[in-house]
């Protein structure tokens, strides 16, 4: 049996670091929302014993350290199914290390097909609940959609959808490690934070604008102090008439929302003409499993 499919990256609207819990883990409080740039994974079941995954981005490691083989493991550690051979194919597009959790949405895509493939039938909630320890990102990657995602990210309420709008992402060229940003925020100090409630009333009302204006992330100042190249980019989506502009999760990806065809259009070639990684994107709606 073969199955193949998408597995869609996700933004944040907005990320806010409520808290640092004893464990050493953040307490976030974020929006979230899928756009139409997606990794397609392919896994076909075979014969011979064993895991063997292919991957395009020649640098990512196709071992257990590659968080699709780290689902798999999970999926038949969590079902007691006893494991049989898979041929793993996975299409890179997302950009990795990104802010746009390209591992976790992967993650999430294996335990989808899984689910399908061994007709296990879980529920959303109990992938959810296997998806966890794989990362704070892959419960919410499940479904995607627009959620709110608080704790480490694991508790999720659906949210009105983001309306119909251009989503234009940019990249700079380097990669910026997580728990990096995050041992170099001290919560207590944050002074600026997202409105969170506003958000959700916009998006309530489908008022984007009311969304776009309001995007923040507390983790934006971290690694713009090393790369103002971020805060550059930022400001050339606004200078292109973007209704917002925020950096997604802990960066360096920056988000750009239009609700003009054209202004989105000559934003992407402007940004596009520097930056190899830039994609002019739409909102995505929640998945069923
Ligand atoms: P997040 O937004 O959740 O912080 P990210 O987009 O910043 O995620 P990823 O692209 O998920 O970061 O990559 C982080 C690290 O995870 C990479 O350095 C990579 O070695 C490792 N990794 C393991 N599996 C994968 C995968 N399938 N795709 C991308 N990276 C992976």
């Amino acid at each position: 049996m073969r199955l193949t499919v998408p597995a869609y990256a996700k933004i944040n609207l907005s990320l806010d670091v409520v808290n640092r819990r004893e464990d050493g883990y953040h307490n976030l409080r974020m929006v979230m929302q899928t756009v139409s740039l997606n990794d397609t994974l392919t896994v076909e079941t075979t014969d011979a014993p064993g895991f063997v995954m292919r991957c395009n981005a020649g640098h990512l490691p196709v071992d257990g350290k590659n968080l699709v083989i780290a689902a798999a493991n999970r999926f038949f550690e969590y079902s007691g199914i006893t494991p049989c051979g898979l041929s793993i194919d996975l299409e890179k597009r997302i950009p990795v290390a990104a802010g746009l959790a390209g591992g976790s949405t992967d993650a999430a895509a294996m335990l989808r097909v899984l689910n399908r493939m061994f007709k296990t039938n879980y529920t959303a909630d109990e992938l959810r609940a296997m998806a966890l320890p794989l990362g704070a990102d892959v419960p919410y990657c499940i479904e995607g959609g627009t959620s709110l995602a608080e704790g480490i990210g694991e508790i999720l309420t659906p949210l009105s959808s983001l309306p119909e709008c251009r989503i234009l992402l940019c990249k700079p060229a380097f990669g910026v490690s997580t728990p990096a940003v995050f041992s170099r925020i001290n919560w207590r100090e944050i002074v600026y934070r997202p409105d969170t409630a506003g958000i959700l009333t916009s998006l309530e009302k489908g008022h984007l604008a009311g969304v776009a204006r309001r995007m923040y992330n507390v983790l934006e100042p971290v690694p713009t102090r090393d790369h103002p190249e971020i805060g550059e980019i930022r400001r050339r989506m606004l200078d292109c008439d973007a209704l917002g502009s925020v950096m997604s999760g802990s960066g360096p990806t920056v988000v750009g929302l239009f609700d003009d065809e054209d202004a989105a259009q000559r934003a992407y070639s402007v940004l596009r003409a520097q930056y190899h990684d830039t994609f002019l994107l739409r909102p995505m709606p929640r998945q069923t499993v």
